[in-house]
């Protein structure tokens, strides 16, 4: 049937104005709500809830301040030259962070990643088009690090090509190091878990003329974290950017030497030579990173504590009276430094198990997430919570331990 034919046959049909709109709409657009705001997770059919775990990748890591969305959708809406962009960002954040340099990274693990990059190849383009390497390019190939320093995302440094060289002491140190050694690497979560500190790890590097690197990635607040270790002479530090500081997840910065960062920035679009080229931030990113690192610096810290403590305590307060439960809270030291509670249960007086209890939450109204502690336990945090949300925690919380009560 000829196109015109079924446009006067469906004409003769009843409301055929408004089927001959729907049959010719293509499906998409007559999805599309009309004046109404679309909610994308419900059309999506994608699970929304309130965030009681932390600042966890897999569930898309923070919310992002409302001044960093702004900073977000005007970015949005000019373009610019990204390395101008960067030149000029790096400037103002290495200013806040006490380095010499600084660049809007993918997050902290790219970071590392270029980071390492820059001190292997230094400016040499040619360099730079042979990074992952593995040998016979006469560019440095081994990193040293602590045996308690061992993490997953140290895959960040191996992605260089570079292997890693584990060591115990500072004699160890001293006998790992030879013409191959490019970088000493230390891990901040687990400074404690390592036997040489973050100065002698400094001094260690001076005295050899080998660039020393941190990654602080979750280790703010407390704020000072972000200058205390360019302060201190490590030669490049990165953190995170979606993690407390709520600046957007796909960012982080890279801050360091002069040399370093510059070298680093070989490795990033808009070249594309490279092995950072799949790490690109555009200038969205750029810009809300800044306007994040700018505004936590700025920040009622103590204030913000004081908060997440009064969450902690709301919750902790409905269910710590209940048979067989018992609630701690604690902060952590070293990384996610925030309180955290901890509710636990006797098995004999609540028949659970943590996963039971995950998955009660999560399939409640509204849906809550919780992080799994040790063998009858969960643990609770509130800083990436929304106000008032520590309210039906509690609630849901309560419930299902009474439920489970025997
Ligand atoms: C989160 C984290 C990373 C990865 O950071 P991204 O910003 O997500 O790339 C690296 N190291 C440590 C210790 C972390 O906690």
């Amino acid at each position: 049937m000829k196109r015109r034919d079924l446009l006067r046959r469906l004409s003769l049909l009843p409301f055929a104005g408004s089927t001959v709109g729907a049959f010719f709409m293509p499906t998409a657009v007559q999805a599309a709500p009309t004046g109404a705001k679309r909610n994308l997770f419900q059309e999506l059919g994608v699970r929304t809830f309130i965030n009681a775990a932390g600042t966890y990748t897999f569930m898309t890591g923070s919310l992002m301040h409302d001044y960093v969305q702004e900073a977000w959708l005007e970015a949005s809406k000019e373009f610019c030259l990204l390395d101008e962009l960067q030149d000029k960002v790096g400037a103002k954040l290495a200013e806040l962070t006490h380095a010499e340099a600084a660049v809007v990274t993918a997050g902290a693990f790219s970071g590392l990643t270029l980071g390492l990059a820059g001190i292997l190849t230094g400016t040499d383009v040619e360099k730079v088009k042979k990074l992952p390497h593995i040998g016979g390019t006469g560019m440095k190939s081994e990193v040293i690090y602590q045996k308690g320093h061992e993490i997953d995302y140290n895959h960040a440094l191996t992605n260089t090509g570079c292997t890693m060289v584990a060591v115990e002491n500072i004699a160890d140190v001293e006998k790992a190091i030879n013409e191959k050694t490019a970088m000493l690497f230390f891990v901040n979560i687990l400074a404690n878990s390592g036997k040489i500190s973050h100065e002698e790890w400094v001094a260690l590097g001076r005295k050899h003329g080998i660039p020393t690197a941190i990654d602080i990635a979750a280790d703010v607040p407390p704020v000072e974290n972000l200058w205390k270790f360019n302060d201190m002479g490590f030669d490049f530090v990165v953190v995170s950017g979606g993690k407390a500081m709520r600046g957007p997840q796909s960012a982080g910065v890279l801050m360091g030497r002069k040399k370093i960062i510059e070298a680093a920035r070989l490795h990033m679009p808009p070249r594309g030579f490279n092995i950072g080229r799949g790490m690109k931030v555009n200038k969205e990113e750029v810009v809300a990173m800044y306007v994040a690192i700018e505004q936590f610096i700025k920040h009622d810290h103590a204030k913000d504590y004081k908060i997440w403590g009064e969450r902690i305590a709301h919750i902790e307060n409905a269910v710590k009276g209940l048979p067989g439960v018992s609630t701690n809270v604690t902060t952590p030291e070293l990384g996610n430094v925030t309180p955290t509670l901890e509710v636990s249960w006797k098995e004999d007086l609540v028949k659970m198990k943590p996963k039971d209890l995950q998955e009660r939450l999560r399939n409640g109204q509204p849906s809550i997430e919780v992080a799994g502690g040790k063998e009858n336990s969960v643990n609770i945090t509130a800083w990436v919570m929304k106000a008032g949300e520590e309210k039906i925690v509690a609630r849901r919380l309560k419930e299902e331990l009474s439920r489970a009560a025997v």
